[in-house]
């Protein structure tokens, strides 16, 4: 049997999210992320797609393209849902190091778009960092991926969102500089990252640090954290020179 098999993207997802740190650890939780997915030729074609458009959302198969690809998986991991102590198997888990470090996502699909030569299909809270190498696009089928009765384990609710978000007057009015038109939804972007933590699960232990840095698209987004509230300060470009980052 061939034990080795060779795959190529059929695109490329483009979404707000330019680093790890922030990205939400599961789709639809962040519903204001809206992302694309850009075809490569010759996958870009409109006829490979007929018949989706009855489908609200779609199964997305990608490669963890980012530090996950060079032999680093565990055979156990420290899930974040688990405050990032306790291990399970990574079989038991969704961790991007995995022996196939292959994902699976089911966004909202909001049809293709053209932009001059390029075709693109139109997704909704991706959990995907940009430039994510996708190897399908599978339609969700309700009778058959919806399970009413499924149990989930460690992970079996939906996290609450954690913080309250608000800006401050200096934040506020970058935002709007930023986001003229509204049409990245900036605003509800910001919120609903910063409102599930996307701080590592073991930040609880370290309660002095209350001064975090998100990016999304070319931004860095300042914010502090005071008990449950999320004080936004800051919207301002990224540096040219600035590398990926956590916390600071
Ligand atoms: N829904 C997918 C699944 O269950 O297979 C992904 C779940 S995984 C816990 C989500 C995390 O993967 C994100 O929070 C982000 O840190 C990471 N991630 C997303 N895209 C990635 C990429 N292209 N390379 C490496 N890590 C990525």
């Amino acid at each position: 049997m061939n034990r080795r098999f060779e795959f190529e993207p059929i695109g490329l997802c483009r979404s707000p999210y330019t680093d790890k740190f922030g990205i939400p650890r599961q789709p639809r939780l962040v519903t204001a992320a809206e992302a694309r997915i850009e075809l490569l030729p010759p996958y870009d074609r409109e006829e490979a797609f007929a018949g989706l458009d009855g489908f609200s959302h779609v199964w997305l198969l990608f490669v963890f393209h980012q530090d996950c690809l060079e032999g680093g998986w565990r055979a156990q991991v420290r899930p974040p849902r688990l405050g990032g102590r306790d291990k399970v198997g990574v079989f038991a888990s969704r961790s991007p190091y995995r022996p196939n470090p292959i994902g699976i996502s089911a966004v909202a699909q909001h049809g293709l778009e053209r932009q001059g030569k390029r075709l693109a299909l139109r997704i909704a809270g991706a959990d995907l960092l940009d430039g994510t190498p996708i190897l399908d696009i599978k339609p969700y089928v309700p009778y058959a991926d919806a399970i009413p009765e499924a149990e989930g384990g460690f992970a079996h609710t939906r996290p609450q969102a954690r913080f309250q978000v608000g800006f401050s007057a200096q934040a506020h009015r970058q935002l709007i500089e930023q986001d003229a038109d509204g049409r990245r939804r900036l605003r509800a972007l910001i919120e609903q990252v910063i409102a599930q933590d996307p701080r590592p699960g073991y930040m609880d232990r370290y309660p002095e640090r209350r001064a975090f840095v998100v990016q999304l698209y070319a931004l860095e987004i300042h914010w502090q954290l005071d008990g449950d509230r999320a004080l936004v300060t800051c919207v301002r470009p990224v540096p040219s020179t600035s590398v990926s980052k956590t916390e600071r």
